[in-house]
């Protein structure tokens, strides 16, 4: 089959790109510059013609993906701001609901072929924020952000300005979806993930341009931004995660599995607090790395463990084969049935990725 990435030089997409290509699919990924596109032809040479690029410079443009989306069997939409660096609320909805309302668009008007559309959505489109710990599940649906971006405006804290950006973005994608059910020959399934983390293989300079978790990651357990006297809290502070490569895994088995139609499914592995990112990274065989022979200590063992914001994955063992928790305990990586990586195996790929980037 022939799959469309949207965003295919970000943090996710790339791996999205690398699982799909060493699945034998044929993929053309949509990015926004020149120089993005030979960075990804140099990192997927090895596939040849199986792999190709398409420029689309501004999503939001009409009929932006009008091109990209011909011939393809699939596509999978991955491109939105996810950043903390703006003012007005409109700098992150614009692009997450028109870049999503537009490449559905595109797939209506020139998309014969299209048999499913996969959107990267979020947790961010599901939680709100409780004062007592609460498990979500797909049900959930985040009106709170929105509501709060309408109340107020530019000064809404960065975060409200993110979430509300995933919420509307996804809830257009379904309304579009309903409103042409009748007519159409695809189907749609969401991606709902948590913080991700794990090792990059997309274009970055430095560690601080990971993109926003991984580069949070970084900053908490190998600079030592948290430290336990920060008042930011390791031990308290948390949510929950997955390694962008089970992301990646599960944005593929979304277009494998019949049943996925129609559905959002959250794609979690569990829950965490910073303390436990560090205290998983000073018990590793592999600590101390050879460049960070000091990787912060915060207060060992301290976490609280009382979780505010966890899911019910269930959905993702029933839909996508993919299980978490101690259910998952005894499966391995690939097969049927697979369990979701664990923070030691997403510590360790992660710290010999900052090491074989010299960072
Ligand atoms: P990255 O920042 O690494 O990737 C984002 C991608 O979207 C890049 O290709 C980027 O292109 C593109 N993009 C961003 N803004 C625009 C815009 N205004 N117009 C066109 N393209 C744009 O982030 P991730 O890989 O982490 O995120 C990918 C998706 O996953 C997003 O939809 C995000 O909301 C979602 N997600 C991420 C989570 C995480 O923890 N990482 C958790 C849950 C969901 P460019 O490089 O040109 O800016």
């Amino acid at each position: 089959g022939k799959v469309l990435v949207s965003g295919a030089n970000g943090y996710i997409a790339a791996w999205l790109v690398r699982t799909l290509l060493q699945q034998g699919y044929i993929v053309r990924g949509t990015v926004r510059s020149e120089e993005k596109a030979g960075f990804l032809r140099n990192l997927f040479k090895d596939y040849g013609e199986k792999f190709e690029v398409f420029i689309v410079s501004d999503i939001t443009a009409d009929g932006a993906f009008d091109e990209a989306v011909k011939g393809m069997d699939a596509i999978e939409h991955t491109a939105s701001p996810f950043h903390f660096n703006v003012d007005d609320p409109q700098e992150l909805i614009q692009p997450a609901v028109k870049g999503t309302t537009g490449i559905l668009g595109s797939v209506l008007k020139h998309g014969q072929s299209v048999k499913r559309v996969v959107i990267t959505s979020s947790s961010a489109a599901i939680l709100r924020v409780e004062p007592k710990p609460t498990v979500f599940s797909e049900e959930n649906w985040n009106e709170q952000s929105p509501r709060d971006i309408e109340e107020q405006g530019r000064s809404a804290p960065a975060i409200t300005k993110y979430r509300a950006s995933k919420a509307l973005a996804e809830r257009a994608a379904w309304d579009l979806y309903h409103k042409h059910k009748s007519q159409i020959s695809w189907d749609l399934v969401v991606i709902n993930p948590p913080f991700v983390f794990g090792p990059s293989i997309q274009d970055v300079p430095n560690p601080f341009a990971l993109g926003t978790s991984a580069s949070h990651w970084y900053e908490i357990v190998v600079a030592g931004s948290m430290g336990p006297d920060s008042g930011a809290g390791a031990n308290k502070v948390g949510s929950s995660w997955a390694d962008v490569r089970d992301i990646a895994e599960a944005h593929v088995r979304a277009l494998q599995r019949e049943e996925a139609a129609n559905q959002r499914i959250i794609a979690s592995a569990g829950t965490f607090k910073w303390q436990e990112w560090m205290d998983v990274a000073n018990s590793l065989s592999l600590s101390p790395i050879p460049s960070h022979p000091n990787l912060p200590k915060g207060n060992p063992g301290s976490t609280d463990k009382i979780y505010m914001v966890s899911y019910d994955a269930s959905k993702s063992g029933r839909v996508l084969g993919m299980v978490s928790g101690a259910e998952g305990a005894h499966l391995g990586l690939t097969g049927e049935k697979i369990r979701y990586r664990t923070m030691e195996e997403c510590t360790r790929d992660t710290l010999a990725d900052v090491e074989a980037r010299g960072w």
